[in-house]
């Protein structure tokens, strides 16, 4: 019996063994198609030399040194990699080890700016429904998966949610995709009237949702109508890309595409692309210089932030995310929207076929006309997984609580150096997965 506490107690998981380029393979050989990458993590495949070379050498020169007494080469050279590609004023890093950590210390440093700057009436967070933002308890709190919050519910912080910009479910017959997005991002504003605004924080969103909703875009103008609600009413805007980030969808930051700057930008699985546990949180030079001419402490840390091997492999992984692969996850994400379009777009039970980059999102309905979902007592993102495991085929089903409903979708986000034939290999994987169970 394993003495291993696994998320999925009923769950008798495979040992994964070997990772290799797009492959994962079992203790008895069998090869996966690494489909999502785990959770979005896997960008450049397995078993990258360079990284690994990176990783190598730093551990056997400096692998830890305290952040109280010391920063080091890598976190100082990855810092400055970050802000020289990121959009807008993005100009301190603050380096953690995995996406609830960057979250936590998004919020805190959001709470702490306030009351630098003499605000301290501030004390709302808003952010939106079907969203996640992390498990740890402030980041939980933020995020809007009901199934995930349920039990927490009673010892977490409340904080405000607002609809998700969803256009496949929210937008109405006769609404114009802007019209929608601009009905949905003036909730915010709503809510802050109902709040008071001079109480209000920030406000937090994923550019490209990923995890509850399965790579939902938003539609053109919402984070524009965002950004000036923002600005109006003095929030800050946090964007989460812990999941959408480092060239998932076809740019280095997600929120590029929306033609918006963030006051906090959180990063994580992608940048140590699965070979460190590493995350970051990014804030603007006017957020930062709040606690320097301030206090001149920002109140938070754990053991192992601005740990120089994980800043290592995060160094080699932008090198080489920034040295022309986030162009090709885009050309690549193209051809897989393509061929998913091509084989399912006119499946009966396959009602929206979405994402950026390589960040996809099958979304599965009982009734394509009606949208209706399948019941939820059908447990069918677990069959889905079930399914695609045993032919080979790692990817990431989720059955969400879409506005009250139930929603299965299946998320895709293999690594950016897929070749077109492995495109053909997940498109056909997944029409065996879905005749099969569906
Ligand atoms: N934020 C988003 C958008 C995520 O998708 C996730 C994880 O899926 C997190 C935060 C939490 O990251 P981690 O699991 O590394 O703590």
């Amino acid at each position: 019996m394993s003495h291993v506490f696994a998320r999925h107690s009923r769950t008798d998981l495979r040992q994964a063994s070997i990772g290799k380029g797009a492959y994962l393979y079992d203790a008895d050989g069998k090869e996966y198609f690494d489909g999502s990458g785990g959770a979005a993590v896997s960008c450049l495949g397995h078993g990258d030399p360079d990284v690994i070379a990176a990783v190598q050498a730093q551990v056997a020169q400096l692998a830890y040194a305290h952040t109280s007494f010391f920063t080091s080469q890598p976190a100082e050279e990855l810092a400055d990699r970050l802000v020289a590609a990121a959009p807008g004023d993005l100009d301190k890093v603050y380096f953690v080890s995995g996406g609830s950590e960057a979250v936590e210390a998004a919020l805190k440093l959001a709470r702490q700016y306030f009351v630098e700057v003499g605000q301290p009436e501030r004390r709302h967070f808003i952010a939106r429904r079907q969203s996640y933002h992390g498990n740890t308890l402030g980041a939980l709190a933020t995020g809007g998966n009901v199934w995930r919050k349920q039990a927490f519910a009673p010892i977490m912080v409340e904080t405000s949610l607002i609809s998700p910009c969803y256009a496949y479910r929210g937008q109405q017959n006769g609404e114009s995709s802007f019209d929608y997005g601009q009905r949905v991002a003036n909730e915010l504003e709503a809510e802050l009237q109902r709040l008071g605004p001079e109480t209000v924080i920030a406000f937090v969103a994923e550019p490209v949702v990923g995890a509850t909703l399965g790579a939902v875009p938003p539609v053109e103008g919402y984070f524009k109508r965002i950004r000036e609600i923002c600005d109006h009413y003095g929030i800050l805007l946090i964007l989460d890309e812990v999941m959408c980030g480092m060239g998932r969808t076809g740019t280095l930051f997600a929120h590029e595409q929306e033609g918006i700057t963030a006051d906090i930008v959180t990063i994580a699985k992608g940048l140590g692309a699965g070979y460190q546990p590493i995350g970051a949180m990014m804030c603007t030079g006017r957020v930062h210089q709040a606690i320097a001419d301030g206090s001149g402490f920002f109140q938070h840390g754990h053991t192992y932030i601005g740990h120089p091997t994980a800043c290592a492999a995060g160094n080699a992984v932008v090198k080489k995310l920034t040295g022309g692969l986030v162009e090709r996850c885009a050309v690549m994400g193209d051809k897989l929207q393509a061929a998913l379009e091509a084989e399912f777009g006119q499946h009966p039970h396959i009602g929206d076929i979405r994402g950026r980059g390589l960040f996809r999102g099958l979304e599965i309905v009982e009734d394509r006309t009606t949208k209706a979902p399948f019941d939820p007592a059908k447990g069918l993102n677990k069959l889905i997984k079930k399914t695609a495991m045993s032919n080979g085929l790692a990817c990431y089903p989720m059955g969400g609580t879409v506005d009250g409903q139930h929603g299965d979708h299946v998320l895709l986000a293999p690594p950016f150096i897929m070749e077109d034939d492995q495109v053909d290999e997940v498109v056909s994987k997944l029409k065996k997965i879905f005749d099969a169970v569906l």
